[in-house]
């Protein structure tokens, strides 16, 4: 099995999530945020194809690290290839983190990605707003997305934020607006 990345594997991150982290670069989104930092990876025939199984063997030599984070473009558009690279971090003792632009909800309606929320720590859900844009907020770029305990939010059957990255002001915010929601 193939994924299209952006980028080769990035160690030692510590802003793409708690700790120290290896960042897997999805190539390909089909979100067009306003603002977006990374156009460079919304086209689908972008990027370069690599083996999942050298993904894996890659990971397998990185020492030192926390977890792995999918990021991209949007990780949920390659969810078969994205699980198996999970289920491999998984059985190295890796937690995950995922950046995507769909949100949860929409997620839980597609069986594939919904797949791979199941091998997910925490997900960062939601469009990258411009308007929402904030420099105090934690692991993320807008207001509107979210940061979700995605074993707890499977188990109670609601979304549950990891709180410690959430502040007064989020609760604010009315996620049942349309400008949230998105596709
Ligand atoms: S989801 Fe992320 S990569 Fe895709 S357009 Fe939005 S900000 Fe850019």
């Amino acid at each position: 099995m193939k994924i299209r990345l952006a980028a080769d594997l990035q160690p030692d991150s510590i802003v793409d999530g708690e700790g120290i982290r290896t960042v897997i670069w999805t190539q390909g989104c089909p979100h067009n945020c306003k603002g977006c930092h990374n156009p460079g990876t919304h086209d689908f025939n972008g990027g370069f194809l690599v083996d999942v199984d050298e993904v894996i063997e890659e990971l397998k030599k990185i020492e030192g690290q926390d977890g792995i984070t999918l990021s991209g473009g949007d990780p949920m558009c390659q969810s078969e290839a994205c699980l198996k690279i999970c289920k491999a971090a998984k059985e190295l003792g890796l937690n995950v983190w995922c950046y995507t632009g769909f949100t949860y909800e929409k997620i839980l309606n597609n069986p594939k990605q919904k797949a791979l929320l199941q091998y997910i720590d925490v997900l960062v859900d939601g469009k990258f707003v411009l308007e929402e844009k904030s420099f105090d907020i934690y692991f993320r770029g807008s207001r509107n997305q979210r940061i979700i305990d995605v074993k707890k939010s499977l188990e109670e059957e609601k979304v549950v934020w990891v709180s410690k990255y959430m502040d007064e002001k989020d609760y604010s915010l009315d996620y049942k607006k349309p400008e949230y929601m998105f596709i």
